[in-house]
């Protein structure tokens, strides 16, 4: 549920009850590079050590369905490993108060891909929308609608769309991310208004005030649905990729890259590049395309 450096809150899958665990001695970190060994969301095997202090050992990780990892900030060779298990992505988004750019939309989309994470967006503050801007967020739905991309919108003030939000979520872990400001803390406190007093510590769940750790945290909601929160992952910024893997994923490039000329191909000035024809006859949205560039141009400046 949480780490908190060498020590580990584990909840007990049969009776809920959270145990203080460390790692059974070294611990192998296979196959990924990364800092850490365990990430919130991570199955573990684990044994009672101490039912007076409350403590236990974790003695196994079990395998993974997926996770998210991110680079070091320090330590450019290593990764941090940010949380595992992940069911879904959640992307709280608003088009005014403060405006979410379309580029972050889909550097967050390509991420989830990455990762093989499902995405949803979540379009708050409905209220403050003009007819004018609902009509940019219905076309904003209905393209991503068509790339497979579950659109939700909200009114955290005024309870719209609540349980909707409530049903997404439910019997999930879900990851929650978007900028500071567009209504994440208001929508979680919307449908689960005592969530503060079973985790003490709420106040954290928006990042709000100072964070005393870097590490992720998972909230449990209700039966067998979490939310995991993470300074790290609040913006959840783009992996590390290659130029080349890019294009993946997304989902509208993905499906033509074999009709390009070049199996190397990277969309931008190649001749015989099927996405750019797509982009040409309005098969491929500019708003996609221009956030894959400009993707690929933040790649190639950190190459
Ligand atoms: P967070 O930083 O993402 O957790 O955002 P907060 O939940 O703290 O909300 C930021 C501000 O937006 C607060 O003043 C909220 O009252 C306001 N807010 C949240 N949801 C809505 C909404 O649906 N409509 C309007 N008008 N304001 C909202
Ligand atoms: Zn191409």
């Amino acid at each position: 549920m949480r780490s908190t450096g060498s020590w580990y809150d584990v909840r007990d899958k049969e009776d809920g009850h959270v145990w203080k665990c460390r790692l059974k001695g070294k611990f192998k970190i296979r196959d990924l590079k990364v800092t850490n060994p365990i990430a919130v969301g991570d199955r573990v095997q684990y044994d009672i050590e101490d039912e007076v202090e409350n403590t236990g050992i974790i003695l196994d990780i079990l395998p993974r369905d997926n996770y998210i990892i991110r680079q070091s900030v320090h330590k450019t060779a290593h990764s941090h490993l940010l949380a595992a298990n992940v069911d879904q992505a959640v992307l709280i988004a608003t088009l005014v108060f403060p405006r979410t750019s379309l580029g972050f939309i889909d550097r967050f989309l390509v991420t989830a891909e990455s990762f093989r994470i499902p995405a949803v967006l979540i379009f708050n503050k409905q209220d403050l929308l003009n007819d004018e801007a609902k009509e940019f967020q219905q076309e904003l739905m209905d393209l991503y609608e068509s790339l497979g991309y579950r659109c939700l919108t909200t009114t955290a003030i005024d309870r719209e769309g609540l349980d909707e939000f409530a049903q997404l979520l439910d019997g999930k872990i879900s990851l929650l991310s978007g900028h500071s400001g567009v209504g994440k803390s208001s929508l979680v406190n919307a449908i689960a208004p005592d969530l503060d007093l079973r985790t003490q510590n709420v106040s954290t769940f928006a990042n709000k005030g100072v964070h005393t750790t870097t590490f992720a945290e998972m909230f449990e909601l209700g039966p067998d649905t979490y939310l995991i929160d993470s300074p790290g992952i609040k913006e959840l910024g783009l992996a590390d990729m290659q130029p080349s893997e890019i294009s993946h994923y997304l989902p509208e490039m993905r499906e033509r890259l074999n009709e390009c000329r070049f199996h190397n191909c990277l969309h931008v000035n190649e001749p015989g590049c099927a996405v750019k024809d797509a982009v040409e006859n309005g098969e491929i949205a500019i708003s996609r395309f221009e956030s894959y560039l400009s993707m690929l141009g933040n790649q190639d400046n950190r190459k």
